[in-house]
């Protein structure tokens, strides 16, 4: 019997599917695979920082700024008297691990944030706003609770959550991270970190003062239905409402047998 070699048909590798639909195929799959891999990484990332010290994250942070940030003159009073506020406030906490300091963001929008490595971000639309030491000393001692708390390790952005991971491994600092307020400052925390720093940061003010008069006051005069107000208000956006977060603060000192009564610091500016 005579073997006849026989050509194999036409188009033998050439397959039914159109070639643009094959590249398609291929292209969305390797993105699945690695947005897989990404999404893992960050999870793993997010358990790491667990178990990076508070006093590790005020070492790697320790002169970190965010890259966005428009801050007002060094010798601005508001500035320099928030500071001293900041530290005055801090002093009731006598083991913290951190170096606290404040910049004031040139921002028109109220808002308030606590940042890696013990950095406090008030906007200067706040301090537009506040109109007693009082005021202020319960949105910065809220502020603390949540470096108290460490809830600001959840609120890290993906990008600088990688990096400090990267930077803990290599023994490198993230000075140099381009992360911007936005990304951060728009990660709110639970209901319950909310309330849990707000009794951290009453607690502050009491010691200071003692008694935790008009700490709820601006939240008062926030209390509005004016929308157009409250654009200017991010806080807002990250906070609870402020309706329940007065009968609260309230509740929490009557708890305490905390006064809700007593004289008000005036601000110096
Ligand atoms: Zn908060």
């Amino acid at each position: 019997m005579r073997f006849v070699a026989r050509q194999p048909k036409e188009g033998i590798n050439v397959s039914d599917t159109h070639p643009l639909v094959e590249a398609g195929t291929l292209v969305v799959g390797l993105m699945a695979i690695f947005a897989a891999i990404t999404l893992a990484l960050v999870f793993l990332v997010e358990i790491a920082l667990y178990f990076v010290s508070a006093e590790d994250e005020a070492k790697l942070f320790g002169d970190w700024l965010p890259a966005d940030l428009v801050t007002v003159a060094s010798d601005d009073d508001r500035l320099q008297e928030t500071q001293r506020l900041v530290a005055r406030l801090a002093e009731h906490w006598p083991d913290k691990p951190y170096e606290f300091r404040v910049e004031i963001d040139a921002s028109d929008t109220a808002n308030a944030m606590a940042f890696p490595g013990g950095l406090i971000i008030v906007t200067r639309g706040l301090l537009d706003q506040v109109e007693s030491e009082n005021e202020l000393a319960f949105v910065l001692g809220h502020e603390l609770g949540h470096f108290k708390n460490r809830d600001h390790r959840r609120a890290l952005g993906r990008g600088i959550v990688l990096s400090m991971f990267f930077a803990v491994v290599t023994g490198g600092d993230v000075a140099g991270l381009g992360i911007k307020t936005a990304d951060l400052a728009l990660r709110g925390f639970s209901r319950q970190q909310e309330t849990r720093a707000d009794e951290f940061g009453l607690a502050l003010v009491h010691s200071e003062y003692g008694h935790v008069n008009e700490a709820w006051r601006l939240f008062e005069r926030w209390d509005i239905e004016d929308t157009a107000f409250i654009e200017l208000v991010t806080y807002l956006s990250t906070h609870p409402e402020t309706g329940d977060r007065i009968v609260d603060i309230k509740q929490h000192a009557e708890r305490e047998g905390w006064r809700l009564d007593g004289e008000l610091t005036t601000l110096n500016w």
